[in-house]
């Protein structure tokens, strides 16, 4: 396989970080600002078959990408045999990033602190978002999802497994009140490295909510870099629900970041060993 057929493949990376999807289904949660599962959408390839693996690999050995992102439009919980799947992955010995919203067990953490013990073991760690994207009133659009004080839980379980942890605000809601957001972030801040800011896009769905519930909403449009084809989407403006967020995870000397990229590479910063 070529250079040029790499940047053509079908994971999608850019320069420091390779996005996959695994599994065989879009994901059954649906949020309903979730692009997964509106029209058109165009995830990465998946990262799980030999194809995959090979291109990773190749992805790899031609840059400098130092972190790993296996399932973008999918919980890894839900993919079978997802513990044999991230260990494979730590062959690679990049930091290995993955996001969720369930509740996880404590032997599901076990295995997330053994990947983990594996990557540090080569310089890299496994760091993982915790979604939550308000405290209250989460079932209006995120309706299968556990519940914003399981998702709490959890954050704090991956936290004293000495896994990096952070809280994905992520899309950041323009409709939150700021006393939620300072609830959640003053219950979070202790045990998590950093918060990390997202789009609010306007799936089908999303616009039948913002319509009905808060229709004064200003429209943007996004491309974003990690989406295949790199299609225009609308969003809703969020500049100053992430300006406000922002102002108060830094009270409680906590990063806000709006690109994963940067999220991972906090947590190894912080947690590099001191010489
Ligand atoms: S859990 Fe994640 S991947 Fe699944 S529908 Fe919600 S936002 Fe999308």
């Amino acid at each position: 396989m070529s250079g040029k057929e790499i940047e053509n493949g079908n994971l999608v990376h850019d320069g420091i970080r390779v996005l996959g999807s695994m599994g065989d289904k879009a994901c059954p949660l649906g949020c309903i600002y979730c692009f997964v599962n509106a029209p058109g959408y165009q995830g990465p390839g998946k990262v799980d078959t030999p194809d995959g693996m090979q291109e990773l690999a190749y992805n790899i050995e031609g840059g400098n990408i130092k972190i790993i992102q296996p399932v973008c439009d999918m919980e890894l919980f839900l993919v079978k045999n997802w513990p044999e799947k991230l260990m494979q992955l730590t062959t690679h010995g990049l930091s290995i990033d993955i996001s969720t919203k369930l509740a996880l067990e404590k032997n599901e953490i076990e295995h997330l602190k053994a990947v983990d013990q594996k990557l540090k073991e080569q310089g890299a760690l496994l760091h993982v978002a915790v979604s939550l994207t308000r405290l209250h009133d989460w079932k209006e659009i995120e309706q299968f999802t556990p519940s914003s004080e399981q998702r709490i839980v959890t954050a704090q379980k991956l936290s004293e497994a000495g896994i990096a942890t952070s809280i994905a605000l992520r899309p950041t809601l323009p409709f939150v009140s700021a006393g939620e957001f300072e609830e959640l972030i003053q219950r979070t801040a202790p045990f998590v490295d950093s918060y990390l800011s997202g789009p609010l896009y306007l799936t089908p769905k999303m616009k039948q909510y913002m319509n009905t519930k808060h229709p004064d909403y200003q429209v943007e449009i996004f491309s974003p870099k990690w989406m295949k084809g790199k299609p225009k989407i609308e969003a809703v403006n969020t500049y100053n629900a992430v300006a406000v967020v922002k102002g108060i995870a830094a009270q409680y000397e906590r990063p806000l970041f709006d690109s994963t990229t940067q999220v991972v590479e906090y947590s190894i910063l912080k947690r590099r060993p001191k010489p």
